[in-house]
């Protein structure tokens, strides 16, 4: 269905600002621009709320127009007198996920958002763009930014938190700076928190190519603490209250797990100078979420809490998209998009033009022979069997083995092909088993793999670039 856009206008050609030219427009605070996005299936609308002074500027003072336009919505700052884009960036949200599922076509859904970027010196035109069908952008939304107006908190946020340092490697200016947040952690439970944020970051900063530029991250972790300790689940009749209100079934979803009080969200994180965030869940059912430029979600004490926090950051971070493509998705993609705007999965398995063509290994075909159907019998079996054990609530330590066992399949049968390990175009990502590409046989984005594919691995150094220069 047609979306009724407030305006539909396609965005311009960007130019990009100048080395040195931070100090002419910005202060060396971030300012967080919140609103309210509202709609349904067939319109949205946008509502400002305030704006808030979020402590230091932690992003690239040189690089401050965003040349990869990944996510669903991108927005531009620009100067007011000269028009000039003087910072830009792409992300995703959840109301762009929640605007696909059957309930948008029901109700109406409402959701607080944040936009982050430098402090402005004078006042600027915010203007936010949601990607269209063609993988153009279409402006909804265009806000006169006034730095002095009667709803601009102007005093910074101040840490009321304990926060800590996991590892700090340099100015924030010139680091890719995540925060980590814990959900469901009791007053009793910091210490394990302090644990779980450390195990994080050595996973994380272990995996390629995050291994390579780890001298480039600084981890900070903000502790805010729940009257109990766990993460309330919905569907398993699990029931409690925690300090950033994060809870599973998002979408009605058993194991996705999303946190809707963004306001909450931002002011904690907001304790310590970041990009990114990770919130950890004290939690050992298996679970969690990203969502590009917005946070991760990841319970901790599951047998595969170090594969979701690194698939998980890959969304958040790089915008990857999902490689997999045999289980139910979540939220419904609707299809029409020609060629997907993500780094990893492509629908041009042509050789001459595809998009990862530099790094294709010589003499493999495009698109790439693998055993799809062995893979794909297996796989649909699997999940039959899944969804009958969650219906017979089988307990969550006999589901990790089931899937213990899932991941040696996979990794047996993808490592041992003609094409292992060489980078093709191998059939079946993003929710599609025909027609959707990814660039070798195994990702973490595919599969409950240890390792990213070529294409992921250069989408996120792409990112650490964006953030190091
Ligand atoms: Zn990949």
């Amino acid at each position: 269905m047609k979306k009724a856009y407030l305006f539909t206008l396609t965005l311009l050609l960007t130019c990009t600002i100048s080395f040195g030219q931070y100090d002419q427009y910005f202060t060396d605070a971030t300012m967080r621009l919140d609103f309210n996005h509202v709609g349904n299936a067939d319109e949205e609308h946008i509502a400002f709320d305030q704006m808030v002074n979020d402590g230091i500027w932690a992003g690239s003072k040189t690089i401050l127009i965003d040349e990869l336009r990944l996510g669903k919505y991108f927005f531009e700052v620009k100067d007011i007198k000269t028009e000039e884009v003087i910072y830009s960036r792409g992300f995703s949200s959840i109301y762009g996920e929640w605007e696909t599922t059957p309930d948008a076509k029901k109700n109406w859904g409402s959701f607080h958002e944040s936009l982050r970027f430098p402090w402005p010196k004078n006042k600027v035109n915010v203007s936010l763009y949601k990607r269209n069908i063609t993988n153009g952008f279409d402006l909804i939304w265009n806000y006169e930014v006034d730095p002095k107006h009667h709803r601009a908190f102007v005093a910074p946020v101040e840490n009321h938190y304990n926060s800590f340092d996991v590892v700090v490697n340099g100015a924030p200016e010139k680091q890719v700076d995540i925060v980590v947040l814990g959900e469901g952690y009791a007053k009793e439970d910091m210490a394990k928190f302090k644990k779980d944020a450390q195990r994080f970051a050595e996973v994380l900063l272990s995996t390629e190519p995050f291994a390579t530029h780890k001298n480039k991250f600084s981890i900070r972790a903000v502790e805010t603490p729940a009257p109990h300790s766990g993460v309330n689940h919905p569907h398993q009749d699990i029931h409690t209250r925690s300090a950033l209100s994060v809870t599973y079934g998002a979408f009605n979803s058993e194991r996705y797990a999303l946190g809707y009080d963004n306001k909450t969200i931002r002011d904690a994180s907001a304790a310590v100078p970041y990009e990114f965030t990770a919130i950890l869940m004290n939690d050992s059912i298996y679970g969690g979420g990203g969502i590009y430029n917005l946070y991760i979600t990841a319970a901790v004490d599951n047998a595969f809490q170090e594969y979701l926090f690194v698939h998980e950051f890959g969304h958040h971070f790089a915008d990857l998209a999902d490689e997999y493509y045999t289980s139910a998705s979540v939220y419904e993609m609707d299809g029409k998009h020609l060629e997907p705007w993500e780094l990893n999965v492509t629908a041009n398995a042509d050789a001459e033009t595809i998009k990862w063509k530099d790094i294709v290994t010589p003499d493999t075909p495009i698109p790439t022979p693998w055993e799809k159907e062995k893979y794909d019998e297996h796989s649909i079996a699997t999940q039959k069997k899944r969804v009958e054990m969650r219906k017979a609530k089988v307990d969550e330590k006999v589901m990790e083995d089931f899937f213990i066992k899932k991941r040696s399949w996979d990794d047996e049968l993808l490592a041992n092909m003609k094409y292992s390990g060489k980078v093709g175009a191998f059939e079946g990502a993003q929710y599609k088993s025909k027609g959707l590409y990814r660039s070798a046989a195994n990702c973490i984005m595919f599969t409950r793999h240890d390792h990213f594919c070529p294409a992921c691995q250069r989408a996120i150094t792409l990112i650490i670039d964006q953030y190091t220069k």
